[in-house]
Formats: C-alpha cells, sequence, structure tokens
C-alpha cells in the first residue's frame, strides 16, 4: 500500500467534488439528518485544554466514575456515551429529543445491556441541544466556537473514508460524500480545502482504526462482565427501561484509554441551554 498514492487519489475525488464550505451550519444541527459526532478520547482532551485555556464555562453535570483503569474523562460536560440517535423526525416539526425513543434505542443494543441494565457502549459523542444542535454552535452566527480543535468527523465533512473499503492492491480509497449543500458549488475545490481535506480524511481513517482497536482490546480484557451477565433468559432491555422511568441510565464505556461507568439522568443526554456562556 502506498500513502502517496492513496492521498493522490483522495485528493482527486476531493477537488471534483465541487465542495465549497457555505457555513450553513446545517451539518452540526439535525437538518439533514443524524448529526452524532463521535470523539476519540484525545479530541476529548484537546477539546477540554482549549475550553479551559479560553476560560470558557462549562456546566458539568455528568457524574464519570472510572472503574478498572482511569481515563482522564471525568470532567467530560459536553459529551455524552454513544447511544443510538433520539431525536424524533416528525415531518414539517422542528427536531426535538424524544424520551419515547429510549425504548427503541435499547431494543436496537439489546445484547449490549446486562441483567443489571448496564448499557455497554463503546466510546463518545459530542452532546446537542433539545432540538438536536451540537452545543457548540454559535446558533447566532453558525460559527463553531471550538473551530481549532473541532473533531475530525467534523473537520472532514462531507466526506469519510472506511477503512475496510480501502482497496491496498489498488492504492485508493474511496471516498464517501454525505448530505451536504456545498458540493458541486464550484468546478474544482480549491487546492487548499482539498489538500487539507485529503490530510485530515486520511488521518482520520487510520486514527478511526487504530482507536477501534484498542477499544476492542478494552473490551476483551474488561467486558467478560458483560458477557457474565447477559442471559437469553431476562428481560434486560426491561430492566435498563425502568432505570430509565426512575430517572437515569447506567452505562459502561469502553473506549481506547480505558473504561468507565457512568449514571446519567437520562435528561443530561441533551443540554438544556448551551453549553458555552
Ligand atoms: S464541534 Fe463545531 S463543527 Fe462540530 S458539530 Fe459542533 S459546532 Fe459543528
Amino acid at each position: 500500500m502506498s500513502l502517496e498514492k492513496i492521498e493522490a487519489s483522495v485528493l482527486k475525488t476531493v477537488q471534483s467534488s465541487g465542495f465549497s464550505c457555505k457555513r450553513c451550519g446545517k451539518c452540526c444541527t439535525r437538518e439533514d439528518g443524524d448529526n452524532s459526532v463521535f470523539l476519540m478520547p484525545d479530541e476529548i482532551q484537546s477539546i477540554q485544554l482549549f475550553l479551559t485555556q479560553n476560560k470558557v464555562q462549562i456546566h458539568d453535570s455528568i457524574s464519570i466514575h472510572p472503574i478498572h483503569e482511569k481515563n482522564n474523562l471525568s470532567s467530560s460536560s459536553f459529551t455524552v456515551p454513544l447511544f443510538p440517535d433520539f431525536y424524533s423526525t416528525k415531518k414539517n416539526s422542528p427536531p426535538s429529543f424524544d424520551s419515547r425513543l429510549i425504548f427503541k434505542n435499547l431494543d436496537l443494543i439489546r445484547n449490549q445491556i446486562t441483567t443489571d441494565g448496564i448499557i455497554y457502549t463503546f466510546g463518545w459523542m459530542l452532546k446537542r441541544t433539545q432540538n438536536g444542535t451540537c452545543v457548540f454552535l454559535d446558533p447566532k452566527t453558525n460559527i463553531c466556537r471550538i473551530y481549532p480543535v473541532r473533531p475530525l468527523l467534523c473537520k472532514t465533512y462531507p466526506f469519510y473514508i472506511d477503512f475496510y473499503d480501502m482497496d491496498p492492491e489498488k492504492n485508493k480509497a474511496d471516498v464517501i460524500e454525505c448530505e451536504c449543500d456545498g458540493l458541486e458549488t464550484v468546478s474544482v475545490t480549491e487546492k487548499n480545502v482539498s489538500k487539507e481535506m485529503a490530510a485530515n480524511l486520511l488521518e482520520r481513517v487510520f486514527k478511526e482504526k487504530n482507536d477501534y482497536i484498542k477499544t476492542k482490546e478494552n473490551f476483551e480484557k474488561h467486558g467478560a462482565e458483560l458477557e457474565k451477565k447477559t442471559t437469553e433468559k431476562y428481560d434486560f432491555v426491561q430492566k435498563a427501561g425502568q432505570n430509565f422511568k426512575n430517572g437515569f441510565l447506567k452505562f459502561v464505556i469502553c473506549d481506547s484509554t480505558g473504561i468507565s461507568e457512568v449514571f446519567l439522568p437520562w435528561n443530561e443526554f441533551y443540554s438544556d441551554t448551551e453549553a458555552i456562556e
């Protein structure tokens, strides 16, 4: 596999996409559908540092208790455990957090729930407001308030590469396009934009692969509890649902740095107010 050749093929695809960001902010809201942003642990730490250095106030309401290995993600008021999307998508009405979707979502991940109703999940995502907008989007200006340290997923929107679709023999990678008003708006994407995008896309695909491998290792090391506690006969979705009715969800989160236990009041899944003051 030649990295130079792969990068050249990615660059070519991005250039011919005619992409030019229109600063519409749609990708940071739910306007075009699911806008969950997966976060890798080093991205969480960069954002935390940026918020501290810029003296940004964030309201911290999630209590995180690392269990097997400390993973230093204990003040993540802008993150929630990775979980299926929970915003309603009724036609002609604005998206809103819909707690009734919780049972449907629990059913989707039923093999990740223990008999105690603890949900095992694999990483983190950015917190959103009640209408599904990322907590870091300034609604007045459509500007990302953590722009210099925004996650790779945001930097590479509207493109992504699936590592498993990369063909090492052909030295090329298939670049997939997501819905975006900025596509095909210019005849050729600007050279600097294309170069930066291609570099970020490759950084993302390799980082995500490593993150996945380490997360899997951590799960294999510490996730035995899930196997011990899951059983065909037990209605664990109902147990997790009971926790939810009592006002919280219990998670064990495996990521590439370790494993954490989180007790999350369900209404902490979204932010009532914007996270930044
Ligand atoms: S971090 Fe920034 S770029 Fe990413 S979704 Fe939030 S506001 Fe948008």
